[in-house]
């Protein structure tokens, strides 16, 4: 069993949901890679953005997952319609993502990673 941090989910306002391996793989498993509700993602990794409404409708039709009502709450909450995925286990630099999805998705993951570094 890994513990180590694998994906992290973002809105807008930088609320946060980090999944380990094993949650991670069980979301991509269920979601099909997320395949059916990507708005924009890199080729190379698994960074992408997400549309909020469309995953409710995955994981409302999906069998039980155990970050489901996280999940579920974060895109519910979300200001905007989108949702930010974050590959933590990947070191690329997205250099062939280069879509209007990338720019929205680098002002959200970027800045936050910023306003995380400058903690202490
Ligand atoms: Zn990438």
């Amino acid at each position: 069993m890994s513990r180590s941090r694998e994906l992290s989910i973002l809105d807008e306002d930088g609320e946060e949901l980090v999944l380990d391996t094993d949650d991670a793989a069980a979301l991509l498993a269920l979601t099909d890679d997320f395949d059916t509700v990507t708005v924009s993602a890199c080729p190379t990794c698994r960074a992408r953005v997400v549309a909020c409404v469309a995953l409710v409708d995955l994981l409302g039709a999906a069998p039980p997952y155990a970050r489901a009502r996280e999940l579920l709450e974060l895109a519910e909450d979300a200001p905007t319609l989108h949702l930010y995925v974050h590959d933590l286990g990947t070191s690329c630099d997205h250099p062939t993502w280069r879509d209007p999805g990338f720019t929205e998705w680098s002002d959200v993951v970027e800045g936050y990673d910023d306003a995380r570094r400058a903690l202490p």
